[in-house]
């Protein structure tokens, strides 16, 4: 073996060597880059997965708040409170599965008492400072009971708005020291009625109702207690009266009442059975007892008048009559207006 031999077997062998590490460099490199990415792989796989989860929350959010906006958006359409229940009821139905949906009055919980209350889940709903009502509700499950009580919150604010808006409408027409209609009310029904007489071609009569010297009870007792005393003499004469005649606060201590589909007849009966209650009444105001009279004054379509202020001036006239008669008496137009006004 020549030296040359040798030197080729050694360099190829070095040769050999060289290459093996070098591969073996490159392999590790690549292992390395490869274990890198699978790292990072994987750190992708699980934000995503994270995503994900988030999306499908957001998702449920979103439904939930679309619902809640269209349940709002359809509850708030009307002002009437049956309206609006049945309207939250079918949008209920369309989001919960349920057997029965009852509003109760808070006050009057036993109205399900014949219907297997224990099959009942109650929601007390709430304004700001009362109870507005409860929702009785069967059938529900479990998981559904939570978006129940969201819905039934939305439907609390829709109860609300309800409520203030009847509240205001009845503080508008109510007078606030009598509790009986204001006198523009009246007189919009009072047009209202007259048209409707006019239509079905029938009588409708109109009294205007005075206390008999009213200013004694103020000088008397004072102002506080004559408001009491006109109150009290507000309600026996809306204790006397139809549940479809309209009573309100003419002025001061006057009151008027529309009697719809009445004749003269009809008219001075009601008036008469007025004038008695409140001739027989015991006034309580705060420490004070007393008694009252009552003057009042009957006029009526169409006899003595086809226009609100004609009938207005002749129940006046009437009262007028009836004060200088010596008070505490009815008087008709018709009976004495037809001779002396003239
Ligand atoms: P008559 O009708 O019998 O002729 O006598 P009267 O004393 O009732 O008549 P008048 O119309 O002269 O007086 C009405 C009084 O009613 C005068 C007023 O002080 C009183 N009055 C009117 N409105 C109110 C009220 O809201 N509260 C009180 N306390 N008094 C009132
Ligand atoms: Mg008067
Ligand atoms: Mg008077």
């Amino acid at each position: 073996m020549t030296f040359m031999t040798i030197f080729l077997i050694i360099f190829t062998i070095g040769v050999v060597l060289v290459v093996r590490w070098t591969v073996s460099v490159f392999v590790r490199q690549e292992m390395d880059e490869l274990a890198l990415i699978k790292d990072r792989y994987e750190e992708f796989v699980s934000v995503k997965k994270g995503l994900d989860g988030r999306k499908t929350v957001l998702e449920a959010e979103v439904t939930q708040i679309f619902t809640l906006y269209d349940l709002t958006r359809e509850i708030t359409k009307s002002f009437s409170e049956e309206k609006t229940f049945q309207t939250f009821k079918t949008k209920l139905a369309q989001n919960v599965n349920f057997t029965d949906c009852l509003l109760l009055d808070p006050l009057a919980q036993d109205q399900i008492k014949d219907k297997e209350p224990k099959n009942y889940t109650l929601l007390t709903l709430t304004g700001q400072r009362r109870k507005l009502g409860i929702l009785a509700l069967s059938g529900v499950s479990e998981e559904q009971k939570e978006k129940v009580t969201i819905l039934a919150n939305q439907f609390a604010l829709a109860l609300r708005r309800v409520r203030l808006y009847q509240d205001i409408e009845r503080l508008a027409i109510t007078d606030s020291l009598t509790e009986v209609h204001t006198r523009r009310y009246v007189m919009e029904r009072f047009d209202e009625e007259r048209n409707r007489a006019q239509i079905h071609k029938t009588n409708m009569a109109y009294l205007m109702i005075d206390i008999d010297f009213f200013k004694n009870f103020n000088d008397q007792y004072g102002h506080l207690t004559g408001d009491q005393i006109l109150r009290e003499i507000a309600g026996i004469v809306k204790a006397h009266i139809r549940e479809i005649d309209i009573i309100g606060r003419y002025g001061g201590e006057e009151f008027c009442v529309v009697l719809p589909d009445t004749d003269y007849g009809g008219a001075g009966y009601v008036a008469e059975r007025i004038r008695s209650a409140v001739e027989q009444a015991t006034i309580k105001a705060y420490d004070t007892i007393t008694k009252a009279t009552v003057s009042i004054g009957i006029s009526v379509y169409p006899q003595d008048g086809s226009k609100l202020n004609e009938l207005i001036d002749k129940a006046d006239w009437a009262l007028y009559r009836a004060k200088k008669e010596g008070r505490n008496r009815v008087c008709s137009f018709g009976v004495y207006g037809n001779e002396d006004v003239k």
